[in-house]
Formats: structure tokens, C-alpha cells, sequence
């Protein structure tokens, strides 16, 4: 089959490997019909992990199922469905308490919490191919309702972006009325912003120097906060009547820089502690790590970080962080796109197939004005559906 393979920092190549097939009698065998780019990948791409190369990329992922293995008695073959991008049994402890993010056997003994083709997570292949093993398939597979097909760029954004901004709001404590400010205008920050707009923030505001970015979490209602036009802490703060935002997502991670690109793994971090009023709380969805060898100073490289933890304390603030545990919510997100409630492929900027993907990856890691979200199908010619949103 084809698939999206790493072969070093920004090389990446459409190459054939060998096919995915059921190896177990638990598992599912999906045909990929939509499988997103994500910023986690990018970290990857660029080379900022330990992932290895002839490894998928690919956790974000939506297709058919076109085999299932003997003991699989729920999902069938012809289901759509949507894979959390968290492997998980669903039988050990954690998974026996919705932590599906912190599965302790999913990934090697000592370690918890895995994904497909993701550095460290785990051996899994990603979806950025023509099919994908789903280990534990009854377990792990959403299946979706009969508009699946029609309405996949909304429901592909299940496997991840849209729990995990979910998740960021969740953290942070927030309640309707309130306000909130949300760090990172990609992807994940926009899908906060809409969990905020759909769980009724009085005030939400997104955080970043893109204009195309802005532009987007402006359509949904949000107050987009331009850092490159100054402070982004006054500007929450003469939004909030100088008192600070109730709550705060960091949908950035430890590649977090300033306008001009310039890294500071704790520069979010910092001004979420300096934005969000005393006792409110943060929930911090994007990815730090334990060791960052590409990191521009020592202490980042050990995956530390200079976080201003007295302001943090004096404040007395909350902060939540790690891995969106997708199946918490994507059965009930899933509701509110069956129902037209919310529209979460409004951020998706590229239609492309597989074969466009190694283009994609260059446009989207560059954050090139108008590449907002790509969504890869598998299966489809580059002159079939590919299409250009504008
Ligand atoms: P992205 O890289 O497309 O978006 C990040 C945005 O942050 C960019 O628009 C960038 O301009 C902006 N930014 C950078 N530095 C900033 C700063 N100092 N202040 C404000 N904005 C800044 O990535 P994405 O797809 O939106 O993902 C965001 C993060 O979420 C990544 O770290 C990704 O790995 C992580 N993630 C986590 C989970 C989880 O389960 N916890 C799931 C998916 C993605
Ligand atoms: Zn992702």
C-alpha cells in the first residue's frame, strides 16, 4: 500500500510498504478515506523528536472498515469510522477510568499512553496511508452516522483537534459566562475556541500573529489578539477590565516563539499565568516533552522550562496539561456535528490527496497564509476531488 513515510528532519515521501493487515483477532482493518496534517506532526517532521525514520505518519484518522478480526463483534465491515488518536485496550486501569491517553498497555511496560505514528508513543503504523490497523477495533472505532461520507471534514476532526481542544476548555475549569484566552491560533486553538463559543464563554479571545489564523477564530465569534501589534497580556487585560481572563488553554506546545521566531518553551506558559486572573484556571493541551536535543538553550534541551511558578503560586492558579483522552468526548462531539450544531471543518484550508502530502507538509510547517488545516484522502487522484479552499 502507500503511505507517508519519515525519512529524516523534512524529508518525508509517498512510498510503498507493505500492506496493513489484521493481526489479531481483536483488531479492525480501516480503509482511510480522510486523515489530517496535525502541529504534533510537525514536530516530528521537523525533527524535534526521537521518532524513527521508515516510520507513518498519521493520527488523525476517518475511514471504512473493510475487515475485522475474528473476536471484533460490534464494528462491521462498511462502518465509517473515526479512530482516537490514543491507542488504548480499554481494560486496563487508566482505560478502566477514561484515561484512554494514559493506556498502560498500549505502549512498552514503564511507559503510558500511546498513538499512532507518533514519536514515543508506541510502535504503531500512522493513517497517512491507504489503510490502518486499529488494534482493540470494538474499543477504539466511533462509529459514525449515515451523513459520514458527506460530512467528513467535520467528522475527521474527531480522531483529535476538536476532544483536544474540547479537553483544553475542560481543564481550564471553564463555565458558562465566563471568559477565556486561548494561546495558539492553529488547529487546536481554533477547536478551543469553538468548544468555548458552543460551551458559552461570555468573552473568548485567540492569541497569535497570523492574520489568515485570526481571521478564522474571528468567524466563530472569538476576539482575535494580534502579539505582533503588542503585548498579548495588556490586550487580555484591557479586555477584561484589567483583572485578567477567567481561563486559559496553551494550544502552542514547547515550540512556542515570538513573532519574529525566536523560541521560548515557557513564553505561553508565562503570559497564560500573566493573562488569567488570581485562582482562575489552565489547561495546557500543547506538547511538551522530556528531552528536546534541538532545543536553542541547555535547560530546554532537558525539557525544562523557566516558568514563572511565583506568579503562578501567588496567583493561585490551576493548570491541567498532557494528552487529550479522545474518548471522553468524541461520542457526544460527534452529536453536535450530526446535528449541525457546529462545523468544525470551517478551518479546513486544503483538500489533497496522499500523493500531495510531502507538498502539504512544506506549506503547512512554514504556516503559509492560507494553509490553515489540510485534510489528506487517500485513494483520490491529485486532479479527483483535491480542492483549494478559499
Ligand atoms: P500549529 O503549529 O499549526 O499552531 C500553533 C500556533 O501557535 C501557530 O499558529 C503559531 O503562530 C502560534 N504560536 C507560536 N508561538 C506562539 C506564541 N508565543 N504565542 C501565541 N501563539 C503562538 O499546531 P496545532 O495543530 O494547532 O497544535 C498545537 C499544539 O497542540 C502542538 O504542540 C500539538 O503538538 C499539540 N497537540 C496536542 C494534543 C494533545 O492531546 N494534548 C493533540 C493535538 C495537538
Ligand atoms: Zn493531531
Amino acid at each position: 500500500m502507500k503511505a507517508l513515510v519519515y525519512h529524516g528532519p523534512r524529508q518525508v515521501s509517498v512510498d510503498d510498504v507493505p500492506d496493513a493487515r489484521i493481526e489479531k483477532p481483536t483488531d479492525v482493518l480501516v480503509r482511510i478515506t480522510s486523515t489530517n496534517i496535525c502541529g504534533s506532526d510537525l514536530h516530528m517532521y521537523e525533527g524535534r523528536t526521537d521518532f524513527e525514520e521508515g516510520r507513518i505518519f498519521g493520527h488523525e484518522n476517518l475511514g471504512e472498515v473493510v475487515e475485522v478480526g475474528d473476536a471484533v463483534d460490534k464494528v462491521a465491515v462498511g462502518d465509517m469510522v473515526s479512530a482516537p488518536f490514543n491507542v488504548s485496550c480499554g481494560h486496563c486501569e487508566n482505560c478502566e477510568h477514561g484515561l484512554t491517553n494514559y493506556c498502560l498497555r498500549a505502549n512498552e511496560p514503564g511507559l503510558a499512553g500511546a498513538a499512532y505514528g507518533f514519536a514515543d508513543m508506541g510502535p504503531w503504523p500512522g493513517g497517512q496511508a491507504e489503510y490502518l490497523r486499529v488494534p482493540w477495533g470494538d474499543f477504539q472505532c466511533l462509529r459514525l452516522p449515515e451523513d459520514a461520507r458527506d460530512k467528513q471534514d467535520d467528522y475527521v476532526m474527531l480522531s483529535d483537534i476538536f476532544p483536544t481542544g474540547w479537553h483544553a476548555t475542560e481543564m481550564s475549569g471553564l463555565k458558562p459566562g465566563e471568559s477565556i484566552v486561548i494561546y495558539g491560533g492553529g488547529p487546536v486553538g481554533q477547536m478551543a475556541a469553538l468548544s468555548a463559543v458552543t460551551k458559552g464563554a461570555s468573552k473568548v479571545m485567540v492569541v497569535d500573529r497570523h492574520p489568515d489564523r485570526l481571521r478564522l477564530a474571528e468567524q466563530i465569534g472569538a476576539i482575535p489578539i494580534d502579539d505582533s501589534q503588542g503585548s498579548p497580556v495588556d490586550q487580555v487585560m484591557e479586555q477584561t477590565q484589567g483583572r485578567g481572563a477567567d481561563r486559559g488553554c496553551e494550544c502552542v506546545g514547547y515550540q512556542a516563539h515570538d513573532p519574529q521566531g525566536n523560541e521560548d518553551n515557557a513564553d505561553t506558559l508565562n503570559k497564560l499565568v500573566s493573562s488569567v486572573r488570581f485562582t482562575g484556571g489552565i489547561g495546557t493541551v500543547g506538547v511538551f516533552v522530556p528531552q528536546d536535543p534541538g532545543a536553542p538553550d541547555e535547560l530546554a534541551q532537558q525539557g525544562k522550562a523557566r516558568f514563572d511558578f511565583g506568579n503562578f503560586w501567588f496567583k493561585g492558579q490551576q493548570m491541567g496539561c498532557g494528552q487529550a483522552p479522545v474518548k471522553r468526548y468524541n461520542r457526544h462531539l460527534r452529536s453536535l456535528i450530526a446535528a449541525d450544531k457546529v462545523k468544525p471543518s470551517w478551518i479546513v484550508s486544503h483538500d489533497l490527496s496522499l500523493e500531495q502530502a510531502p507538498e502539504a507538509y512544506k506549506h503547512f510547517d512554514a504556516r503559509e497564509d492560507g494553509w490553515t488545516k489540510v485534510v489528506l484522502h487517500p485513494g483520490q487522484t491529485s486532479n479527483g476531488s483535491g480542492r483549494e479552499n478559499g
